[in-house]
Order: structure tokens, then C-alpha cells, then sequence
């Protein structure tokens, strides 16, 4: 054949052949624009497998009546002015193909409307020839269809997998971006269905259990940690979980879904000695990488980047991955633990008593090396309170403590902004939980006191004490009367630690006296006051340790966010609250 130039439409159509390869790639590119345009909630609907029908909806920006056409044209983009703006790319598009290519090979409507626009515009497109425009009403977002997938690109279309193959893969990829973006609310449904929805709360863990279970969750360790100036975070399986295919791991680089070889390598080898070869864990990771460090223009479908200096990436994920295996097991593990060993220092247990006292609990925690052949199941360091009882699930974020202000907040940053944690509120909230676990639990709640203590009392809280005796043996206190007004302590409240039991009794039947709790209310206020005279006062300087050690119960909290008398624990501010309190 003689050298011809091609024609337009077929340049085009091997173009698009780069940018969508499969009904997957459409629905990626679509996501990355309704992300890019500001959504706070995205529906997509899906047809089988996305060969009839892909339809994506946003609240975004919308785009405005005048530029909807230039959207379908090739290299026409809002991303990027120069090739200088390609060094800080802060979006997730920037080529400006994807409608263009997408186009070329489907039948497109596109209604949209933008903020500032009073109506909105609808666009037809086949084939990448114009088939209508009118102005319609819509409310402020785009709406865009895609039908008939490579209907004109018949070596495409013989291609294609099975629906169900297409089906999985989009499911994966909505789920993917549904974690990379926890603020957003994405919907998905499949022929009719809804398949899966993320509620947009901000929190990476409630997606990452809608995503792959609770019960996968559970067996999941936290990662956060920040590395010459990477911040790595998300979460990743604890060695017990083994998976034979690495396909299980999931890696975001600056909020972009990438496959990167290098750093699944990283995190395997964040496993060294737990796992064999061929074993993988499973794991969702953020990596953030200042844009000028990342060179995101390597590939059409942009799943792949290029970092200035990789092995510094590879360092800090790996140290993020092998810090959180070797962190968590700290706290769970101290548990069952003596206090004097050494897996819990002295003064941080005793002193502020942040987990229970634990002379009384179950076995220790068995070497490393058998713990990795135990089953996540029959992991007894996975277990906060006796067999059975598996890891109880996140709450909150994980949380980076940062410092301590005026010696009775902890400054923490999570995921989505900066915490501010009243100390004393949220260690009571901490205790608390463990107490009304242990009790439901059936669980020892008092120890045993070996020196004679006695109390006397005034003989009309003498006999306010002697009406409750039983709500008192119920949190703890196992007293003997030991003659008039006179009462011996045999058992102290575990959770009181090493506060002294005697004057906190006296104490606890002054306070009865004063607010006289209604008869059956006696042990659940008896409880809340335990908790506030063990837990940490405000003004008394926390180590590094004593703080995280208190967020990373907090985490786990039923009701994280109150004291148990209903005071905040904490205050939150996103990062978009930052932003705007600083007019940026
Ligand atoms: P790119 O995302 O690389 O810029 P696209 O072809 O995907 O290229 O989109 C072209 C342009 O159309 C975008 O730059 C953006 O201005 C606009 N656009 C596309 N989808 C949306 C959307 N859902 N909401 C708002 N604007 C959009
Ligand atoms: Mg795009």
C-alpha cells in the first residue's frame, strides 16, 4: 500500500484504543472526571458489564453551556495550561482524551449543568459525530451516558470478556476509588442492582468495610506514618492473613489508583519472616507524594507514574507497613501480659491504667514465630477479651498524635484534618467501654486486696453505703462490715488501678449522697465515677506513648466521640475547614 494520511475518524479510533480498552477503562476515566469536577456523590449505573450502558452522575461543577462541545474535542482540557502545570498535577485528568476517545467509539448523551449557568446543556454524540444539542433544565453536576460500546470497532468488540468478568472488574474499580476518596458517596449498580454504596463520611474505615467486609477488617492493622515528607496510610492485613495472589493489594499514589511493581515488592517485604514466598497480604494504601516528586504522564490510562525518587517511596512504604505489624501488636498483646514484662513499660500501665490490670486475664501472647501458623480465627492476641471475641472494629480514623497542649488536650491528625482530644474525656470513655465490656463479658472486676484497708464513716453515709452493697460488690468493691460504721475492703474495682480504693470510696458515697442516683441507676453511676477518677486528669503531662496508647483505644470505641456523661471527646477539623479558615 501506498503511504496515505489516515483519516480523522480513525485516528481517532486508535487513539481511543490507548485510552479505553475495555467498559472498566470507561467507567475509570468517567469517576476520575466527576472526582476532578468536585462531586460529593457519584451514581453509577451499569448495563451489561458496560457494553450497553455506562451512566454516570455527579453533583460536580458541571461544565459550562458554552464549552460542552470543546469537552469532546481531542487534547481539550480545563487541567492544564502549559507543559510547565505537568510537573504539579493536582488532578486526575489532564490529558484531555478521555471524552474525546470515548466518544469516537459509543453513542454519548451528556447533560450538564455548571454552577453559574441558569440552564443546562444536552449533548448526542456517535461516533464522534454531533447528533444534537439542546438547552434543557438540570440541576447543577453532569449526567453522562455511554451506550454501544465499540459498536463501530468491530476487532474491539470481539475482544471483550464475559459480562461477568467486566461486571467484577468495575465493581473492583468503583470500590478503589470509593477508599481513595472517602468524602464522596459512590453508588453502584449493575443491571438493576445496587452493588455496592460508600455512606461519604470521610472515614477510609467504614469504606474499607463496605468494601471488603467487616470480618476481613477486623483481621486488618492500621498504617499511618509519614517518611521524608511521604505520608503513607490506610490499612493491611495482619501477618496470619494470607492471600496467594498479590492482587489483593490495592495502591493509591496522590488519590491515583496505580500498579506499581516496586511498591507491592515494598510491602511484601514489609512481611519478611512472616510470610513465605508466593504468600501475599492483603492491603489498602494511600501513598501522598509532593505532585512535583511524581511524574503521573507516563501511560494513556495514567495507572502508572514514575517517582523522582523511588527508593525513598520504597523506604517509606515499607517502614509505614512493617511499623504498624510490629506496632499493633503492642497494645493487644500488652493485655495479657504481665505489666512487668516487657512488652509494657511499668509506669505506662500502672500509672494511668490504660488497659485493665491484667493479673487476672488470659495467656500471654506466644512467640511470633507460632503465632504465624496460628489461623486469624484462633489468634489469641487478636482477641481483646477471652476467647471469641474478635478484634472489635474501628470507629474512627487512625489517628497520628502529634503533641499535648497545655498538658490536657492531644493534637492528633487523622485522614481528613486535625483532631483536638480532650485527654481526661476520652481516656474515661476508653475505661468505661472496657468496664461494661468486662462486666457483660462476665469478666473479674475487682482484685484483691492484700493489706487491711479500712474506712470509717459518718453514720449517715455508713448506712447510704450498707443500702448499695450490691451495686458496689457489681463494680467492684467487695467490702466487709467490721463493726459500727466501719467497713474493711477485700476487693478493689480492677479499673481503678493503682488510685487508691479507700479514698475513692469514701469519695463515691459522698457523691451518692450529693446527687442520689435513682436505686437502679446506683451501678451505672458508680461505674461512670470509677472511670473518672481512673482516668487521666487534665494538667498531668502525657508521654508520646501514653497518648497514642489513648487514641488507639479511643479508635475503637463504640461511642468515640462522647465522654460517658456526655461531654465531646474531641474536636474535628477537616482539612477543607483549615483551608477555608486560612482564605486559601
Ligand atoms: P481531562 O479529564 O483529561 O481534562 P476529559 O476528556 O476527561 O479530559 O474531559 C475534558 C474536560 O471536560 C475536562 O477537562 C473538564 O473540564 C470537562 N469535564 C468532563 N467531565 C466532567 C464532569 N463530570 N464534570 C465537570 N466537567 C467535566
Ligand atoms: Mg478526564
Amino acid at each position: 500500500m501506498p503511504i496515505e494520511v489516515l483519516p480523522d475518524h480513525v485516528v481517532a479510533q486508535i487513539a481511543a484504543g490507548e485510552v479505553v480498552e475495555r467498559p472498566a477503562s470507561v467507567v475509570k476515566e468517567l469517576l476520575e472526571n466527576a472526582i476532578d469536577a468536585g462531586a460529593s456523590s457519584i451514581h453509577i449505573g451499569v448495563t451489561s458489564g458496560g457494553q450497553r450502558l455506562i451512566r454516570i452522575s455527579d453533583d460536580g461543577s458541571g461544565i459550562r453551556a458554552e464549552e460542552v462541545e470543546l469537552a469532546f474535542a481531542r487534547h481539550a482540557t480545563s487541567k492544564l495550561r502549559s507543559a510547565d502545570d505537568l510537573q504539579r498535577i493536582q488532578t486526575l485528568g489532564f490529558r484531555g482524551e478521555a471524552l474525546f476517545s470515548i466518544a469516537s467509539v459509543s453513542r454519548v448523551s451528556l447533560t450538564t449543568r455548571h454552577q453559574d449557568d441558569e440552564s443546562g446543556a444536552r449533548l448526542r454524540l456517535e461516533g464522534s459525530t454531533l447528533l444534537g444539542r439542546q438547552a434543557v433544565g438540570a440541576p447543577v453536576g453532569t449526567v453522562i451516558a455511554v451506550e454501544n460500546l465499540f459498536f463501530n470497532t468491530p476487532a474491539r468488540l470481539k475482544f471483550l470478556k464475559k459480562d461477568t468478568t467486566e461486571r467484577r472488574h468495575i465493581t473492583a474499580l468503583v470500590t478503589h476509588y470509593a477508599m481513595a476518596y472517602p468524602m464522596i458517596r459512590f453508588i453502584l449498580e449493575q443491571d438493576g442492582r445496587e452493588v455496592f454504596r460508600s455512606s461519604g463520611s470521610g472515614q477510609l474505615a467504614d469504606v474499607v468495610i463496605k468494601a471488603l467486609g467487616l470480618d476481613t477488617f477486623k483481621q486488618m492493622v492500621d498504617v499511618g506514618s509519614e517518611y521524608a515528607g511521604i505520608s503513607v496510610y490506610g490499612f493491611t492485613s495482619q501477618p496470619s492473613v494470607i492471600r496467594s495472589d498479590r492482587g489483593r493489594i490495592t495502591l493509591f499514589v496522590n488519590g491515583r489508583a496505580v500498579q506499581d511493581p516496586g511498591l507491592v515488592y515494598a510491602i511484601t517485604q514489609a512481611y519478611h519472616g512472616f510470610l513465605e514466598s508466593g504468600q501475599y497480604p492483603l492491603a489498602v494504601l494511600m501513598v501522598q507524594v509532593p505532585s512535583e516528586d511524581v511524574d503521573v504522564n507516563v501511560h494513556p490510562t495514567k495507572a502508572e507514574v514514575r517517582f523522582r525518587d523511588q527508593n525513598q517511596v520504597f523506604s517509606a512504604v515499607q517502614r509505614a507497613v512493617r511499623e504498624a505489624l510490629v506496632q499493633e501488636e503492642r497494645p493487644i498483646a500488652g493485655r495479657f501480659t504481665p505489666l512487668r514484662s516487657e512488652t509494657a513499660s511499668p509506669r505506662w500501665g500502672q500509672q494511668l491504667n490504660l488497659d485493665l490490670p491484667t493479673d487476672d486475664a488470659g495467656p500471654s501472647a506466644p512467640p511470633r514465630s507460632e503465632r504465624a501458623a496460628l489461623r486469624p480465627d484462633q489468634d489469641p492476641t487478636a482477641i481483646p477479651y477471652g476467647p471469641g471475641v474478635p478484634l472489635k472494629p474501628r470507629t474512627l480514623p487512625v489517628l497520628r498524635v502529634v503533641g499535648q497542649v497545655g498538658a490536657t488536650y492531644i493534637i492528633a491528625e487523622g485522614p481528613s484534618g486535625l483532631y483536638l482530644i480532650d485527654q481526661h474525656a476520652a481516656h474515661q470513655r476508653v475505661l468505661y467501654e472496657q468496664f461494661k465490656e468486662r462486666r457483660e463479658q462476665g469478666e473479674p472486676v475487682a482484685r484483691l486486696v492484700s493489706d487491711t484497708l479500712a474506712v470509717e464513716l459518718a453514720a449517715a453515709r455508713a448506712r447510704g453505703l450498707e443500702n448499695h452493697l450490691e451495686a458496689f460488690a457489681a463494680v467492684g468493691y467487695t467490702l466487709e462490715n467490721f463493726g459500727p460504721n466501719t467497713y474493711v475492703i477485700r476487693g478493689a474495682p480492677v479499673i481503678l488501678g493503682t488510685v487508691d480504693p479507700a479514698q475513692t470510696l469514701m469519695e463515691l458515697v459522698d457523691e451518692m449522697a450529693q446527687k442520689r442516683p435513682a436505686r437502679d441507676d446506683v451501678t451505672e453511676f458508680l461505674m461512670r465515677q470509677l472511670c473518672k477518677r481512673a482516668a487521666v486528669k487534665m494538667g498531668q503531662m502525657l508521654s508520646h506513648e501514653e497518648m497514642q496508647s489513648v487514641v488507639r483505644q479511643l479508635e475503637r470505641c463504640q461511642t468515640p466521640l462522647e465522654s460517658p456523661d456526655g461531654r465531646p471527646t474531641m474536636l474535628h477539623m477537616t482539612g477543607d475547614q483549615l483551608a477555608r479558615e486560612f482564605g486559601r
